[in-house]
């Protein structure tokens, strides 16, 4: 360890000659050469706004699944999608889910619900002060719906719920935020909502977010209420299809579905999944969405069913998927490529990539379900997902 001192104040300076100062520092700390991270192709001022106190970038590898046929109401047709991923045996497993759905017919897949929130709560002298505030927001959505959009073109404030407890009152307060996740610009239009609030009743204290938003974690609220794109994807696969793809049998799916929902409720689980989070931290990484956001993102539940003819029925179903396609990392270089495989970068474009990605997940799904009840998971992981150490 050296006494030297990270470069200091420049937090937000994205020149080469910063960089090399910071990572220069770095290597004297670490004793390592540091070769890779400062070695990339595109420009650190592009991460304005992504980052601060930049050092580089890391290099995860990419691959791609496909083709996938999806019959959605935003995404029709063969997609090839690219997944980001470190896990040896996900981009296969996606990868045999994929051509399995294609040569099914393709998924069907829809967004049923769209809405994002912020939840701040206010402290009122008592609850008698409770009560009469929560009669006043709802005597004055209409204000406070104005207010909100008065700091944004594409915002619109939906719906408010109020949930009073003692003295204080919790409001959740549900946006659509167009193509873009929408957390900056919401809190923007809630600081300016609050504002009116504070000057038109008298409010004790209050804090921006009560956590009842629920953001970057798994909760019972987004399952069932929904946060973000409720997005679900279907299809129904004949017992060949099943035997020839996957090795078993819709009657062996099915049964091991119901044994593995009761080991979820056993454990605790909220929802019932096998690996939605797979896909969404490959495809997140790859296209630009913000990683926190996988907490509530896989919070969603599979149903399993037989048809009359004994073939196997599957949905995802993901209540709270976070995802944009304006905004945040989405206009990143790499990030910006990989929404560009899919024609999903830009506006008008965020259902069609909830609809990706449902299907992707659905993916993922089928094959993992193959592989326990065919039993070639670990023969898979070894061939595939083993490093050389
Ligand atoms: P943003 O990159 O901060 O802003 C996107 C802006 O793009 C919108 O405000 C909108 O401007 C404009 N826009 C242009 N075309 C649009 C279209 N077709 N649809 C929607 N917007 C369009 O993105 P954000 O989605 O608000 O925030 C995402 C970022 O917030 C992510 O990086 C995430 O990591 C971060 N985040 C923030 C918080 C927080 O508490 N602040 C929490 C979690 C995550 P107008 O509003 O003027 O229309």
């Amino acid at each position: 360890m050296t006494n030297d001192r990270m470069p200091k104040d420049r937090v937000n300076d994205y020149s080469k000659a910063i960089i090399d100062e910071r990572l220069e520092f770095l290597r004297k700390q670490s004793g390592s050469a540091l070769e890779h991270i400062g070695n990339y192709t595109v420009d650190p001022e592009e991460s304005k706004g992504n980052i601060e106190n930049i050092i580089g970038f890391s290099q995860v590898p990419i691959g791609i699944i496909g083709p996938l046929l999806i019959n959605g109401e935003y995404a029709s047709g063969e997609y090839y999608v690219p997944l980001s991923t470190i896990e040896g045996a996900v981009v296969m497993s996606y990868n045999r889910g994929a051509k399995l759905i294609t040569a099914s017919g393709g998924a069907k897949t829809r967004v049923y619900r769209d809405g994002i929130q912020r939840a701040p709560v206010f402290i009122l002298k008592d609850m008698d002060a409770a009560k009469a505030f929560t009669e006043f927001l709802t005597r004055n959505f209409a204000v406070l719906k104005s207010e909100a959009e008065s700091t944004t073109s594409t915002g619109k404030l939906k719906d408010i719920q109020i949930f009073p407890l003692g003295k204080a009152v919790y409001v959740r307060l549900e946006y659509y935020t167009g193509d873009a996740m929408g957390m900056n610009m919401i809190t923007k239009a809630t600081m300016q909502l609050v504002s009116w609030i504070l000057r038109n009743f008298p409010v004790e204290e209050y804090f921006l977010e009560s956590n009842m938003a629920v953001d970057k974690k798994p909760s019972y609220m987004n399952f069932i209420c929904g946060r973000g794109k409720s997005v679900t994807a279907e299809i129904v696969i004949t017992k060949k299809n099943v035997e020839r793809f996957l090795g078993t049998t819709p009657d062996k799916i099915f049964r091991m579905y119901r044994y593995g929902h009761i080991g979820c409720s056993m454990s605790g689980v909220i929802g019932g999944n096998l690996q939605y989070a797979n896909a969404l931290a490959a495809i997140f990484l790859a296209c630009g969405q913000d990683l926190g956001n996988i907490s509530e993102s896989s919070t969603g539940a599979n149903l399993v069913d037989l048809t009359p003819e004994g073939d196997l029925y599957f949905s995802v179903t993901l209540p709270s998927l976070i995802v944009a396609t304006v905004g945040g990392g989405t206009s990143l270089p790499t990030q910006k490529n990989c929404l560009d495989i899919i024609g999903c970068y830009g506006t008008g474009k965020v259902m069609k990539f909830a609809e990706i990605v449902a299907a992707s997940v659905l993916a993922g799904e089928l094959s993992l379900c193959g592989a326990v009840c065919h039993e070639d998971w670990t023969a898979s992981h070894e061939k595939y997902g083993r490093n050389r150490i």
